[in-house]
């Protein structure tokens, strides 16, 4: 069993990933948590071309290239051996990212990038993606400051990012569960804990 979380910034990603798999190794399940971008070697030089505030001079359709091949690797070291020998996966970010960040937020077809990322992971997808959707004021406003090149992007561009991923899931409602981000984290919890106890082997 794959799941994935997505959402902006400060939507709760990392916090409500490392909640429920608690909760799943709780119930006796083989949990692999990981995120994107970064969770390889490679994949860590990687993410720190891509967030680093110098970079200045790389190209769209680059960026969306390093994201692919990030999740390339992400996706054959760790998340598929992990789900080979029958681990659930709990991934902070996977494909449905690059769509809204590389496809809604910087304006290139989502198609085409559907497209990319379909062959750089095999076409795997996750069984449950959470979208975490919260207005990027909200989600901003739980920084202190931007910490990385994607968070100096102008509000705009990540009101772009949410619209993207609410498309997304509205084109695809089985594969999403989306949740209000700015419920009381208990309440999210509970939600995703829910939705769940429907798609878990026993
Ligand atoms: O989730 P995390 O904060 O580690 O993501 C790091 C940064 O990468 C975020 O600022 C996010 O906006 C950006 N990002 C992106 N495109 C992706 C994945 C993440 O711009 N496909
Ligand atoms: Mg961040």
């Amino acid at each position: 069993v794959f799941i994935a979380f997505e959402g902006g910034e400060g939507a709760g990603k990392t916090t409500q990933a490392r909640l429920t798999a608690i909760w799943l190794r709780d119930h006796g399940y083989d949990v692999v948590t990981t995120s994107e971008p970064g969770a390889t070697k490679i994949g860590m030089r990687l993410r720190a071309i891509l967030l680093d505030k110098e970079t200045k001079d790389l190209s769209s359709r680059a960026e969306t290239l390093l994201y692919a091949a990030d999740r390339a690797n992400h996706v054959a070291n760790v998340i598929e051996p992990a789900l080979a020998r029958g681990a659930i996966v709990v991934s902070d970010r996977y494909v449905d990212s690059s769509l809204a960040y590389q496809g809604f937020g910087r304006e290139q077809s989502a198609d085409e990038i559907a497209e990319l990322n379909r062959w750089a992971t095999g076409g795997l997808l996750p069984d449950l993606t959470v979208l975490l959707d919260v207005p990027p004021e909200t989600g901003f406003g739980r920084f202190a400051s931007p910490a990385d090149r994607m968070e100096s992007e102008p509000l705009e561009f990540h009101e772009r990012v949410r619209r993207g991923f609410r498309r997304l899931a509205e084109a695809d409602p089985d594969r999403y569960l989306v949740i209000d981000a700015s419920l009381p984290q208990e309440e999210i919890t509970r939600l995703i804990r829910d939705r769940l106890h429907e798609i878990l082997p026993d």
